[in-house]
């Protein structure tokens, strides 16, 4: 959006909710600058205590970001050079720079048409002798297949790392209603700022119910030094620790993430009621066929799909690619924040991207729109965002 411009709905706010929580994060920082302990320590262990608690999982290990979650839990696992990783070709990069951060091939599983998670009943064709592990990504909030991610996992012994970086707190009825990152063998959360659970820095999580695993994890966070003898080191490992002020600021925002995903939850229902009222959409998930109803949808403008998982971290339309540029200079002439997640398929980037085609999620890079949502806003908001997207029609 063009500096300057008058912003009616900006696409982030993370102002508001500091000022909202003021009082209890001056609370837990001062504690922290008082103790004098800024890495690891107290703080650190109480938060993956109350992680491993909230998530349902025996190990929860607190690391610097996302990225080196999932760094760390395909290395703890031993993926290395020579191994494939199958995982999804509609992902933030991070998802197949991991893979090919430790010299192993990211082959790319094309995607739902609707839900743009990886289509689970595509994996099976796509594995190989040298395939070790699936990575599923839960995207935008919304848990992956996991029933058939595992099923496809334990026919062919291979391990499952979610990239759960979008969906703290995500529950997967498939499953129990357990959480996401205690479905596979590890889970990989991250707390960049705007992500639905955030810290205020870098900081992301490692979960896993092995114990072993775990163990590697902390030594590999910690330059690969032994558990029982600081200045050994058994292994090459990275500087991947999670500092005390995040750690602190995460506990105070752990106990409010299901109200706030509760809260997203009905954003998402308000919106399509909003765009209902304004004859906007055409398409739904629901009841079709997916790849037919890609075909269906290229009219007009599709929502994401309506799911009692979904914890909606990003709230991503689609609409036809020859007219989304018309829909963005709506959302911009109005003053709304909004984004593409993501502009291009993992295929698609300047490196990594040659092993394997994935035509949904091309075709899906060309016609996404994430729109303004968090817990706090309004149904005037989301009035605005459907007037400015209904201009554009
Ligand atoms: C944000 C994100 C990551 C990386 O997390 P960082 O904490 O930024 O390193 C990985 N995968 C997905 C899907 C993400 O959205």
């Amino acid at each position: 959006m063009s500096a300057g411009r008058h912003v009616t709905v900006p696409l982030l706010d993370l102002t508001s909710e500091v000022e909202a929580l003021y009082q209890e994060l001056r609370e837990a920082t001062d504690r922290v600058l008082r103790s004098g302990t800024f890495i690891g320590g107290p703080e650190v262990e109480a938060f993956e205590a109350e992680a491993a608690d909230f998530l349902g999982v025996r190990h929860a290990v607190g690391l610097n970001s996302g990225t080196d979650a999932l760094v760390i839990g395909l290395e703890a696992l031993g993926v290395g050079p020579g191994d494939e990783v199958i995982t999804s070709a509609f992902s933030f990069f991070a998802t197949s720079e991991a893979v090919l951060r430790l010299g192993a091939t990211p082959v790319f599983c094309d995607v739902d048409p609707h839900t743009l998670n990886l289509d689970a009943g595509l994996l099976e064709g796509l594995v190989t002798e040298r395939t070790k592990a699936i990575v599923p990504v839960h995207l935008f909030g919304l848990p992956a297949q996991m029933t058939t991610v595992l099923e496809v996992a334990d026919r062919h012994g291979l391990t499952v790392v979610e990239d759960c970086a979008q969906a703290f707190g995500a529950h997967s009825s498939e499953l129990g209603g357990r959480r996401v990152g205690g479905l596979g063998t590890v889970g990989a959360f991250s707390f960049y700022p705007t992500k639905n659970l955030g810290a205020y820095g870098d900081a992301g999580l490692l979960t896993t119910d092995d114990d072993e695993l775990a163990t590697a994890a902390r030594s590999l966070r910690n330059h690969g030094s032994s558990p029982t003898d600081k200045y050994r080191h058994e292994r090459l490992g990275h500087n991947s620790r999670l500092d005390a002020l995040q750690a602190a600021i995460l506990r105070v925002k752990l106990p409010l993430v299901d109200d706030w995903n509760r809260a997203r939850r009905s954003v998402a229902d308000a919106y399509r009621a909003s765009f209902a009222r304004a004859g906007l959409v055409v398409g739904t998930a629901e009841g079709e066929d997916a790849r037919s109803g890609l075909d269906d949808a290229r009219a007009g403008l599709v929502a994401p799909p309506a799911h009692d998982d979904h914890v909606y971290h990003q709230f991503t339309v689609q609409v036809p690619a020859a007219r989304r540029q018309r829909y963005e200079d709506a959302l911009v002439a109005a003053g709304i924040g909004y984004s593409r997640f993501y502009p291009s398929a993992l295929t698609s980037q300047p490196v990594g991207c040659s092993f394997g085609s994935a035509p949904v999620a091309e075709t899906a890079a060309q016609r996404v729109l994430s729109l303004p949502v968090r817990p706090s806003l309004s149904a005037g908001e989301i009035d605005l965002v459907t007037a400015a997207l209904a201009a554009a029609v």
